[in-house]
């Protein structure tokens, strides 16, 4: 076969892989970026790039932004295996705080365990939802997602939603996994974000109110999401000390709803994300 012939049909085969080769959607865990292949000279069907769809996202339309303080950077507070003893007491904080501090009101997103919801604590969840906080889910028996069959995945994460739902009127609540353990099967079973931290406070190890307070202080930053345990010793503590401390950086605590708005950072379902900053 002449050498030309041979060049052309190697030519020919490369564009052809070129062309089929199928375009890419790449999710980072902070924002969403579409990839395609970069193929020089060769035309790219815009058609097969999948435009992302409204349902394809947290919708964030109904949250509650009115209390956001435009000149303020914004973080997001939240507390994981809730609810405990000591959740009647933070909320006290969070309200005494915005009471004294109607510019610069105050918020988080509490991530609740179904073990641990019951007829005692049933009026934490109702009293966190009336003063405006976000209900969270964190799964019914707070075990490791990764190692659970399908349906026993679906189960841990519809019970607190249907629990949740009697409280806010919402079917599904974002999810926290235990441990941050999240895998492509989590992910697929996950109907809402899934929710990871920027800043783990390490509270439940019993550290001092004064330490949890450091540590937030060491990670803040524009956008990021501080992990928090509401049963922990110290933690009430630390955050009626941290929020003004916050206000006085020119920072304001909101849920991660109230984030995702405000920063115009949209969180897509079964996406994991550990920060949620402002669109650039
Ligand atoms: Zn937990």
């Amino acid at each position: 076969m002449p050498k030309f012939l041979i060049a052309l049909l190697c030519l020919s085969s490369m564009l052809y892989a070129c062309k089929t080769q199928p375009n890419v959607k790449v999710q980072t865990s902070e924002r969403i970026t579409y990839y395609t292949p970069s193929a020089r000279n060769v035309e790219i069907d815009e058609n097969l790039i999948p435009a992302p769809t409204l349902s394809e996202f947290w919708s964030v339309e109904d949250v509650d932004v009115s209390a956001r303080e435009n000149k303020k950077k914004h973080v997001a507070f939240t507390f994981d295996d809730a609810p405990t003893r000591r959740l009647p007491e933070l909320m006290s904080v969070f309200l005494e705080f915005n009471e004294n501090n109607p510019d610069c009101k105050a918020s988080a997103t509490i991530f609740f365990n179904g073990v641990n919801l019951n007829e005692y604590t049933l009026p934490y969840v109702k009293k966190a939802y009336e003063i405006g906080l976000e209900l969270g889910n964190h799964t019914y028996s707070h075990c490791d997602l990764r190692k659970l069959a399908t349906f026993e995945l679906d189960r841990e994460i519809s019970l607190v939603d249907e629990f949740l739902q009697k409280i806010d009127g919402n079917p599904l609540h974002l999810l926290r996994a235990p441990y941050g353990a999240v895998d492509d099967s989590v992910r697929a079973a996950a109907k809402t974000p899934i929710l990871d931290w920027s800043v783990d406070t390490l509270d439940w190890t019993g550290i001092s109110a004064e330490e949890i307070c450091q540590k937030t202080l060491d990670g803040l930053e524009q956008g990021g999401i501080v992990l928090f345990h509401d049963g922990a010793k110290n933690t009430v503590q630390a955050i009626r000390m941290l929020l003004p401390i916050l206000k006085e950086k020119n920072y304001q605590a909101v849920s991660i709803s109230q984030l995702s708005k405000i920063h115009t950072c949209p969180l897509r379902i079964g996406g994991l994300y550990t920060r949620a900053r402002p669109k650039k």
